[in-house]
This record gives structure tokens, sequence and C-alpha cells, in this order.
């Protein structure tokens, strides 16, 4: 009987990285009450929903004079699977996060591997820090997926090859790619996700553009798109301030 690598060790190419919101407690209700103890001391949870209007243009307030800590009282929980290069990038959001990320030293990494679609733009113009990102040829595109294909695979080959040797999980790993996917839960509140999406996001709203990378802005789409359904009021303040950070 030959040895057949069983199908799950077997690589598999992704293009799209995915976010679930586990879980959360967030609502525009939590910055009203938190701004409102200001004025209103112990009795701010009473004044909850009594004048809709009156509690937009306080979040639009918060926001735009940037008094940040309101919108600290909240928490959501995301799952995220991507690249390692991704969550290189992410784990660099050091305030307002808390990072758990799966371990290659206690389990077996399995041979899933980023390789963008026809939709990544592949060739990079400009200056440093203000990047244009433009089509490959098909060219390109043919050689990128080719050349990460092979690579990934002989990378797998050889970490299986010596897991299969004895060698230990934490020195086999050194040979697999930061294009291997990983998963974390990463947990934030408003406040430090708008801080990450300003950086994360390049929007036409934005006030101050940033230049990200596109794997990581992908990831900030989806939460972002999680968020927004959560605190609508909170969302819309954050795009008319021009999408900077309290
Ligand atoms: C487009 C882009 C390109 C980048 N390129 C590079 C690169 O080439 N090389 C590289 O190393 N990094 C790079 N980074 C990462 C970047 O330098 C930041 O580490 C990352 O964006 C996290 O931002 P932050 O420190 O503001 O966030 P957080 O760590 O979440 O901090 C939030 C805020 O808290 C305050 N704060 C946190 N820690 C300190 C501290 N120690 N002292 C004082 N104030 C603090 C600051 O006001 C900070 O803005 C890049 C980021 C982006 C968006």
């Amino acid at each position: 009987m030959t040895d057949t690598p069983a199908d799950d060790l077997k690589p598999s190419f992704r293009s799209d990285v995915t976010v679930e919101l586990v879980k959360h407690t967030a609502s525009d209700a939590d910055v009203l009450f938190a701004a409102r103890v200001s004025t209103v001391g112990e009795q701010s949870l009473e004044e909850l929903g009594k004048d809709p209007e009156r509690s937009k243009g306080l979040i639009n307030y918060l926001m735009r004079d940037r008094h940040g800590s309101p919108f600290e009282h909240n928490s959501m929980t995301f799952l995220i699977s991507a690249p390692i290069f991704v969550f290189r990038e992410f784990m660099r959001h050091r305030v307002g996060w808390s990072y758990n990320e799966e371990s290659g030293r206690y389990r077996e990494l399995e041979p899933v591997f980023y390789v963008p679609d026809a939709s990544r733009k592949l060739v990079q113009e400009g200056r440093p820090g203000k990047y244009r990102f433009v089509e490959g040829t098909q060219g390109q595109q043919e050689l990128v997926g080719r050349v990460m294909e092979d690579s990934y695979r002989q990378a797998y080959e050889a970490y299986q090859e010596m897991l299969a040797a004895g060698v230990a999980r934490e020195v086999a790993r050194s040979v697999l790619p930061v294009g291997l996917f990983s998963s974390m839960y990463a947990t934030c509140n408003a406040r430090s996700l708008m801080h990450f999406l300003g950086l994360r996001t390049q929007h036409e709203l934005a006030k101050v553009p940033s230049f990200p990378q596109r794997e990581i802005e992908m990831v900030g789409e989806l939460m972002e798109a999680e968020w927004a359904r959560l605190m609508p009021l909170t969302h819309a303040a954050f795009n008319a301030n021009g999408r900077v950070a309290p």
C-alpha cells in the first residue's frame, strides 16, 4: 500500500478572508449613557431613547470634538480567518484590542493558502506611502497563481516531511510562508475599531487618506459592515466627521 496524503492535508487555495461577529454588547445607547453621566450622573440610563434627534446630535458632537471615551463602553468579538501576513499587520494595533490566535506549536497547521483572485490589483506604482495599484497583465496573473501554488505545495511538503520524521511542530513550521491562513479572535470596542478602520481602509469620506494593503482592508470592510449594523448612529457620525477616530 502506498502512502497517499489524506484529503485534508492537500493544499487548498483561497482568495477571500472571513470575519464572523461571534459576540457583542455594542449599541449606540452605550455611547449615550456613558456621555450623559457627565451631566445627569447616575440617572443617565433613564435618559436613553427620550429624544432620538438629541441622541444623534450628541453622538455627532462627541465624534466631531473627539471626546473619545464614551465610545469605549461596548465590546465586539470577531473570529477572523486570513493569511498570516494580515495578522502581522493587524496585531500592530495594540490599544483597545485583545487577540488569541491558533497555535502552530500545539496543533498541526492546515494547508490553506492565500492566492489573490483576478480582482486583486497586482502592480504597484508611485512612491512609498502613496502607492497606487493597477491591474496586472494576464501573464502576471497566471504567474502569480502558478508560482504561489507551487511554492506553497513545496513548503507544505517540507513541513509534512519533518513532522513525519518526528520533528516538533514548533520547529517544522519555520518553513511555512506568510500566505498560510490562520484564525484568531479579536475583541475591540468602537473607538479602537474606528482607529483601525481609519488606518486600514480607503474611503472617499476619509479626511486623512491611508494606503493599506488590500487584504487587511478586506478584513476591515467586513468588520465595518458588522459594526455599522450594531451602531448605526456612531458609524454615520464616524463617516460624517472624516473617518477619524475620536
Ligand atoms: C498604511 C500603513 C503602512 C504601515 N507601514 C508600516 C511599516 O512600514 N513598518 C512598520 O513597522 N509599521 C507600519 N505600519 C504600522 C503602523 O506604524 C502602526 O503600528 C499601526 O498602524 C498601528 O497604529 P497605532 O500605533 O496608532 O495603533 P495602536 O497601537 O492601537 O495605538 C493607538 C494609539 O495609542 C497611542 N499609543 C499607542 N502606543 C503608544 C506608545 N507606545 N507611545 C505613545 N502613544 C501610543 C497612539 O496615539 C496610537 O495612535 C503601517 C500602518 C499603515 C496603516
